[in-house]
């Protein structure tokens, strides 16, 4: 058992491997998100997953029993969208799903098919081999290429499934570019950017996740209290041999209690 949550502001939370694994929650992890609330600590869930929107991400958590709103959920769309913001860039060919190019929208950003300040590249789970062409022939005109985050593979219970890393090989294949930016864990600017917003300042924060070299890394580069579970991708040993250790390291979110204040 870990306690060391009196005087957090914010908990971000991983959620594959964290919250739940393949869509069923994690032991605990139900009641440890609520026990947050209770103690005044807001959650915020972040995933790299930029093929669902964040009412789909919503309904999700909602189904598991968590409440949680669309203000809750940071996904790696939400970083790239900043990153664009920053650079003044509002058009863009969308090589991802409607749910994503929703999102772009909404943010005041056009989703065309000519004219564009470069092609932005998400977990595309609607795919063609149409839309994959249009996005090498802009690149092929030197349009620059902009990713939402690196995973190569989805987890699945099938295997690893095709995500935005295993894509951008197969155009660096076809046009020998690679992308200018790869937004999404474990870029630092998604944790800060959002945290600005929030007004609270990263010793107030702490970063829950279940990879070493994504959710860790991001929280140490953040500056947050970096918290391992081992109910996911990463084991004790995996723990001993890496370059630093976690602030804590839990078995999973059902090990961290709450200080009475
Ligand atoms: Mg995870």
């Amino acid at each position: 058992m870990v306690s060391f949550l009196q005087g957090m502001k914010i908990v971000l939370l991983d959620l594959d491997g964290t919250i739940h694994l393949g869509g069923i929650p994690i032991p605990g992890a139900v009641d440890f998100i609520r026990r947050c609330h209770e103690n005044k600590i807001k959650t915020i869930f972040l995933s790299n997953n930029s093929s669902k929107s964040v009412n789909e991400y919503v309904m999700k958590l909602n189904s598991m029993g968590i409440n949680a709103v669309a203000d809750d959920i940071l996904l790696s769309t939400h970083d790239c969208i900043q990153w664009l913001k920053i650079k003044k860039w509002t058009k863009v060919y969308c090589l991802g799903t409607e749910g994503m190019k929703e999102m772009m929208v909404e943010s005041g950003i056009e989703c065309l098919e000519d004219g564009v300040d470069c092609v932005v590249l998400g977990y595309d789970t609607e795919l063609t081999y149409e839309k994959l062409s249009k996005a090498t022939s802009l690149i092929h005109q030197k349009i620059p290429l902009v990713a939402t985050h690196p995973d190569i593979v989805c987890p699945s219970p099938d295997g690893g499934l095709p995500d935005v890393g295993a894509i951008l090989k197969m155009i660096e294949l076809t046009t020998g570019v690679q992308p200018i930016i790869i937004t999404g864990k474990p870029r630092a600017e998604m944790i800060l950017g959002r945290l600005k917003i929030e007004g609270v300042e990263p010793n107030k924060v702490a970063m829950i996740g279940d990879r070493l070299y994504t959710d860790m890394e991001m929280a140490k580069a953040s500056g947050v209290v970096s918290v391992l579970v081992l109910s996911g991708e990463a084991t004790q040993e995996d723990v001993d041999s890496y370059s630093w250790t976690p602030d804590f390291v839990v078995n999973s979110v059902n090990d961290i209690v709450f200080d009475s204040a």
